[in-house]
């Protein structure tokens, strides 16, 4: 396993990362609260429980996204090229003045 991935998985699982809860318990920060629902940020929050990003589809994105990069990795391995190496990828960014999510097309090379 990749380094980082392990000490994420690790720090997950002793919800050791540097969510807002984390930062004000730890005294980095002093305002817990999501920056999508105003809600406690907490892991689990963040991970799967805001609604906002739950309404926005980011769960599913991020679902997706995992799938989509098995299945690349999946067809490289059996020699095959996966469909997602040759179509475009869709990227969303958040237009902050309109509080409204933007999506991008770009192209993988
Ligand atoms: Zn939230």
């Amino acid at each position: 396993m990749v380094p980082l991935r392990r000490s994420f998985l690790i720090r997950s699982v002793y919800d050791l990362l540097s969510s807002n809860a984390n930062l004000v318990r730890w005294g980095k920060k002093d305002d817990p609260t999501c920056s999508l629902c105003q809600g406690w940020q907490t892991k689990e929050h963040v991970l799967s429980s805001c609604k906002v990003a739950l309404s926005q589809g980011r769960y599913t994105w991020r679902h997706n996204r995992v799938l989509q990069e098995l299945a690349s990795v999946i067809s490289t391995a059996k020699g095959e090229i996966h469909p997602s190496s040759t179509s475009s990828t869709v990227f969303t960014t958040k237009v902050e003045s309109k509080n409204e999510w933007r999506v991008d097309h770009n192209k993988h090379p």
